[in-house]
């Protein structure tokens, strides 16, 4: 078995009863086949051949076919298989000697290639040549690829390599260079859905075509999956499954419902929206591996149209434009972080929606940092520069100070010992950025089932910043009127921690600002974040000006001592 179809689940009754036989049945990839027929009937097969393209194309059934035809004993290797004789049988059963198929992403499948050079030197046992069909060959390990090397270097007369990969790029260009490349394509959506129809036919399955199309659609160029999904829509639906049962499965188009999860997840940055979403595709039956494909298709669709290269994508007009307007309204480096996020998952079939879950939730908490590192990437450096210039003029009793306060946050948090501090305020540039700190925190709502995981360590401004959106969100109800988070959700941002106990806010707004600091909401605010963040902290209030926004920082610094040694005029050190 090869790792494409282990992914796929138990079923697939349709996919091998319908697996081609011959290369004129290989659907779709006529620029490959009628090219291999050719070589065979002029009995000038090559001895290495590299399959490419994207899963499910038939890149495998092409090369178990192709072994067949070269040990083919009525045609003498001459053209298509019989798929009679004993060879062509016990290809099919995967009972042949002389076919070797070996999965490279699997240890086995290392170990494989390791004594292949020994191997490959005996003669076939019963076929006129020797074949290894190696799928997955991009995964092979450094040594492996070298074992491959020196084989493919030296081939013997009697050994045909077929190496199948997804990945062509991971590759590497000396084994690449020695085989003669075939790259298949996605099969083009009405080949496949007539195709469908055949076999729907020949199933006594009577779907309408929409529904056949819908299944195309969900497939994504797939023949394979189109078959198993066909399988699994008939098995769900029964025989005459309509278009709105495909639907209600596979989702209206297939990138549709993936677009919708990520309309929530990035568009509306709404986190709560987009996991009832994928809740409900779930408790509908649809296979969580299908959605995170689709998620990492759409993401990139998204990219590539956000980058202005939607000419690069292989979708209509149609699809392009519609990916264009929710791009539109997602920043570029968003949307690249999220891709890199689901991207490196792995969801096999039959997953449950955690793994998506985590990432949206871990989407959702980085996001907005994200945002604000592309908007502020070279405002950043500056800022740093500038920090360290100012902490090279400390007095020798502020560095000291610094030192005593990261001691302290060395140790675990139930030993630390609160000595008599000294009043100056606490800031974020008195935290170290990174180093080790004690164990995690994690934050726990009272009253929901929403729990979100703060970093390890004292609690700093960066993490409040990272976090102030879920904040402010968790005051949602709060308050006699319940819309306290209101006053918080446009134009306020935690400015500093001052001695541990307060939280400083900044608001842009007078109006915003005394709402929040008048005691009774300044309360309510107060014992929601101890409940949120664990332990309590007082609020203190403050309006920042376009002309001080940051200056925070260099204050806070002037009053450890140091110096504004630049000549740099303070807005240029603003910190948002
Ligand atoms: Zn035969």
């Amino acid at each position: 078995m090869t790792t494409e179809q282990g992914a796929q689940g138990p079923h697939q009754v349709l996919y091998r009863k319908w697996r081609p036989q011959t290369l004129e049945q290989v659907v779709g990839q006529e620029h490959i086949t009628q090219t291999l027929l050719n070589a065979l009937e002029r009995d000038r097969v090559g001895h290495a051949y590299l399959f490419t393209g994207p899963r499910g194309t038939g890149k495998t059934s092409t090369a178990r076919i192709l072994a067949k035809a070269i040990n083919c004993e009525p045609t003498g290797g001459r053209g298509e298989p019989c798929n009679d004789c004993e060879p062509c049988q016990q290809i099919t059963d995967a009972s042949f000697l002389d076919l070797v198929e070996i999965d490279g992403a699997s240890n086995r499948g290392i170990d494989e290639i390791r004594d292949l050079r020994e191997k490959v030197r005996f003669m076939p046992a019963r076929g006129r040549k020797k074949v290894y069909i190696i799928d997955e060959v991009h995964m092979l390990t450094a040594a492996a690829f070298n074992a491959l090397l020196k084989t493919l270097e030296e081939p013997p007369d009697h050994v045909v390599f077929l190496l199948a990969t997804t990945e062509p790029h991971a590759v590497p260009l000396t084994i690449a260079s020695r085989c003669q490349r075939f790259d298949f394509q996605r099969i083009p959506e009405e080949r496949a859905a007539s195709l469908l129809g055949e076999i729907a036919h020949a199933e006594g399955l009577s779907m309408e075509p929409e529904a056949l199309n819908t299944v195309v659609k969900a497939s994504g160029g797939s023949l394979r999956d189109a078959e198993n999904l066909l399988e699994q829509l008939a098995l769900t639906a029964g025989a005459d499954a309509t278009a709105n049962d495909a639907r209600r499965l596979f989702g209206i188009a297939g990138s549709g419902r993936a677009r919708e999860l990520i309309a929530s997840l990035l568009g509306e940055k709404d986190l709560a929206a987009a996991l009832r979403g994928l809740s409900s595709l779930h408790a509908a039956g649809v296979d969580m591996r299908q959605i995170h494909r689709e998620l990492v298709n759409e993401l990139r669709a998204l990219m590539l149209v956000r980058a202005g290269a939607a000419d690069v994508l292989d979708v209509s007009d149609d699809e392009k434009g519609s990916a264009r307007e929710l791009a539109e309204k997602i920043e570029l480096p968003v949307i690249r972080h999220a891709l890199g996020q689901i991207a490196a998952l792995s969801v096999p079939s039959g997953s449950p929606p955690l793994p998506l879950e985590m990432a949206f939730a871990g989407i959702s908490l980085s996001g907005e940092s994200v945002e604000r590192g592309a908007e502020q990437g070279a405002r950043a450096t500056q800022e740093e520069r500038h920090v360290s210039e100012t902490r090279a003029a400390e007095t020798p009793p502020a560095r000291q100070l610094r030192q005593q306060q990261s001691e302290q946050q060395q140790r675990p948090p139930q030993q630390r010992q609160e000595p008599a501090r000294p009043s100056q305020p606490r800031t974020e540039s008195e935290y170290p950025r990174t180093g080790s700190r004690p164990s995690p925190m994690v934050a726990q709502r009272q009253g929901g089932a929403e729990p979100f995981e703060l970093p390890p360590g004292e609690l700093t401004v960066e993490t409040l910043r990272n976090h102030w959106r879920q904040l402010v969100d968790g005051l949602r109800g709060v308050g006699s009127g319940g819309n306290l988070d209101a006053w918080l959700r446009s134009g306020s941002q935690p400015l500093a921690i001052e001695n541990d106990d307060t939280i400083v806010i900044g608001f842009a707004h007078n109006l915003h600002r005394d709402k929040i600091a008048d005691p009774k909401y300044r309360h309510l605010v107060e014992r929601r974040f101890a409940q949120l963040l664990g332990k309590h902290y007082t609020i203190r209030c403050e309006k920042v000006g376009q002309e001080d926004r940051g200056g925070h920082l260099v204050r806070a610094a002037q009053q450890m001592g140091g110096q504004v040694v630049s000549g740099r005029d303070q807005s240029e050190t603003e910190t948002e």
